[in-house]
């Protein structure tokens, strides 16, 4: 690095390269979330190049399984609230198609349009893919990072990793993929929601929201290893095999009690907005720093 950008602020550089890389190994398709600088923060160009990449292994007859990584230190820090490629205003071709553009709409039309779309929409449309997907985590997994962890159908995390869902302290209940007490268990999901703390993958582990837990310098291996073997099982029968769980995991309300929560959440956004605490309802970087929050640049450090 030169002297003249020694003391550019890693947030106001833009992000290098493509935001999400695509490779198939052997049968299995890894999917690498790559703006490393910024720990992985989900702009909504990441949200359309990662619903890209998981269609291209969809289609793609000789992929198994699919392995959705985080380049650099750390899985992700969540969705992106404050770096210079923040692109909430951006409009984008729907994929979820779950609501209209929210680009030009007022208020909680807005909100809701977006969240309902890239956050919840994409989330839901994702879990539902008919090939397994592992998501291989190391460092911070952080709010919409922990979202993208639960979307996939088996979690390894290296001993390093860390998970929190912080948004209450924006008075907010929780993430919108609202899967805490599925994937947690209820009292679990209190304690996690309730101190906004982090919590380690041995104690994921435990609670059995993560399947395995190695050293770092395991984790890839891990994870291939495991995809690998998933991948040589019948694809027409591991399909109906995931539908068959996630259509229980519905039937246990999974998909209804997050509805019901979703409007909770943008009851939350919308109190927050009448208060006047930002123009995103406490959506943005300087609302988490007036609660005390971790904001994106500096989740790795909470
Ligand atoms: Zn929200």
């Amino acid at each position: 690095m030169t002297a003249s950008t020694d003391h550019v602020p890693a947030d106001s550089v833009p992000d290098e390269g493509e935001v999400v890389t695509y490779e198939v190994r052997g049968r299995v398709a890894v999917v690498t979330m790559n703006r490393p600088r910024f720990r992985n923060a989900q702009n909504s160009v990441m949200t359309y190049a990662l619903d890209a990449a998981f269609q291209r292994a969809v289609e793609d007859p000789d992929v198994g399984a699919i392995v959705l990584a985080g380049n650099g230190d750390h899985f992700s820090a969540g969705h992106d609230i404050g770096t210079v490629g923040r692109d909430h205003h951006v409009s984008y071709e729907n994929k979820a198609v779950m609501w209209w553009d929210h680009v030009d709409r007022p208020g909680g039309d807005q909100r809701f349009a977006r969240e309902m779309e890239v956050y919840l929409g994409m989330c839901r449309r994702w879990r539902d893919l008919p090939k397994p997907m592992i998501a291989m985590v190391q460092g911070a997994c952080i709010a919409g990072g922990l979202m993208l962890s639960w979307v996939c159908d088996l979690i390894v995390a290296s001993d390093d990793a860390f998970f929190a869902d912080p948004v209450v302290r924006m008075g907010i209940p929780g993430v919108e993929y609202f899967a805490h007490p599925w994937v947690l268990g209820t009292r679990a999901a209190k304690e996690i929601l309730y101190t906004g703390d982090r919590f380690s993958a041995q104690r994921a582990y435990e609670w059995g929201m993560v399947s395995r837990v190695v050293p770092r310098d395991d984790l890839g291996a891990t994870a291939m290893d495991l995809a690998d073997r998933i991948a040589t099982m019948p694809q027409f029968g591991l399909a109906l095999t995931k539908k068959a769980v996630n259509q229980c995991e519905d039937l246990m309300g999974i998909r209804a009690g997050m509805d019901s929560v979703f409007g909770l959440h943008h009851f939350a956004h919308a109190h927050n907005a009448e208060i006047g605490s930002g123009p995103l309802g406490g959506m943005d970087a300087t609302s988490m720093k007036q609660h005390g929050a971790a904001v994106t640049k500096k989740a790795g450090e909470q």
